[in-house]
């Protein structure tokens, strides 16, 4: 089946899954991580810290294995406490008569030159610590010359029986309950990755789009999506979303899907040239910062499908189209208003004012934007970086946050 645009997705993925932002960011996890595996700790159990702050996750994941976006594979087995639940167990060693756990490996022993067998302990001098025959009192001097160990028993402390088959029992730590194998509980561990259909999922943007989409209406934008942008050449161009601000600027968004960062580029920028889009956003599923370097063009961005703030970051690109808009709106207040058809971007671009004038003073509008939005992102990002120290996330590094 081809790429499923967002309104060619299964009803159930797009009620289960894009509308509900607990199941996006479960998507979005896994995708960034390939798989999440469980973290065990005795004391703190079985973990999966990407997941703990999201409600109820562990039914989330469920129902997206169900609708096979995501598979759970078997990543380990443990031994749980069968009265409490703990995985806090360890094993022991019992003896078979009397049931004690303090028996004590030993190996036995044969003095070649007289004959006797006994344990290590029953050779082992108390004072000297040197191997003596109990039976002839001659010291022992090589393995394999004078005696051989012919194997290894585990002797009781408790009855002084010896056995080469003790008991395996667990005792939980935690409750302290001895129990055999047969009532301990022996459960899988899961990890979790994307299935080929939830990773299509992710690439093709259908996670964010509706966030996107939204966000850029609130702003007043017309939005489409998928949106389509006539070329010079005639041709009519379609992008993942369109957004038009009131006079008629385009910022167009497309969710590549091409593995390869530079063929995603590459196979792009001939829509940006011959449309002359405002603003062009690239999203790729990973490589987003190396591939920046390769775009030269000024109106084109390159952001990541998973970085934390993408959403945020697509709506500053569009106040900033907006702003520059409204600067030029100032500029041009004695020039009449925008026919119909410069308000959908149709025209030729006739402008009441010499564009050179326009370009100078929306440029010099625009350097200082920047540098002001840089630094708004930049301390908007410092608290927010600060929050999820606390909660323990990982973050990109500066350069990475942005982009291009
Ligand atoms: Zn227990
Ligand atoms: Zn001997
Ligand atoms: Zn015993």
């Amino acid at each position: 089946m081809a790429t499923p645009a967002l309104s060619g997705l299964p009803k159930e993925i797009e009620e289960r899954v894009v509308h509900d932002p607990i199941a996006r960011k479960i998507m979005l996890i896994i995708f960034k991580a390939g798989t999440v595996r469980p973290k065990i700790g005795l004391e703190t159990g079985i973990r999966y810290p990407p997941f703990e702050d999201l409600p109820q996750w562990t039914k989330v994941i469920e129902d997206l294995i169900r609708l096979k976006l995501v598979e759970k594979n078997v990543a380990d087995r443990l031994i749980h406490c069968p009265r409490c639940g703990s995985i806090h167990v360890s094993s022991r060693l019992l003896c078979p008569w009397c049931k004690s756990f303090n028996i004590e490996p030993t190996f036995i022993i044969q003095h070649t030159l007289c004959g006797y067998i006994d344990t290590e302990s029953k050779f082992r001098d108390p004072n000297t610590g040197q191997l003596i025959c109990p039976k002839c009192k001659r010291p022992l001097r090589k393995e394999g010359l004078d005696y051989i160990v012919i194997g290894k028993v585990f002797e009781c402390l408790n009855c002084k029986r010896k056995t080469n088959k003790p008991l395996i029992a667990f005792y939980c730590r935690n409750c302290t309950h001895q129990f055999d194998y047969l009532s301990a509980s022996y459960e899988p561990v899961y990890e979790y990755a994307l299935t080929p259909l939830g990773q299509k999922l992710v690439v093709s943007g259908a996670l964010h789009k509706e966030e996107i989409i939204n966000a850029l209406k609130e702003l007043g934008l017309i939005v489409e999506s998928p949106g389509k942008e006539k070329g010079r050449s005639g041709i009519d161009h379609t992008f993942d979303i369109i957004a038009r601000t009131p006079q008629g600027r385009v910022l167009a968004i497309d969710f590549a899907e091409e593995k390869d960062p530079s063929l995603a580029i590459t196979s792009r920028i001939p829509k940006a040239l011959d449309t002359e889009v405002d603003r062009y956003v690239i999203i790729l599923p990973s490589g987003a910062f190396e591939a920046s370097m390769m775009v030269q063009m000024k109106n084109v961005a390159v952001l990541e499908l998973t970085e934390p703030y993408l959403v945020e970051r697509i709506v500053s690109i569009a106040k900033e189209l907006l702003k520059k808009e409204a600067k030029e709106v100032e500029v041009t207040a004695e020039a009449p208003e925008a026919s119909e058809e410069e308000f959908f971007g149709l025209s030729g671009g006739e402008l009441s004012i010499p564009e050179e004038e326009l370009l100078s003073v929306s440029e010099e509008g625009e350097k200082k934007e920047e540098k002001e939005k840089e630094e708004g992102e930049k301390k908007e990002k410092e608290e927010k970086e600060e929050k999820e120290e606390k909660k323990g996330e990982a973050l990109l590094g500066p350069d990475e946050f942005f982009g291009t």
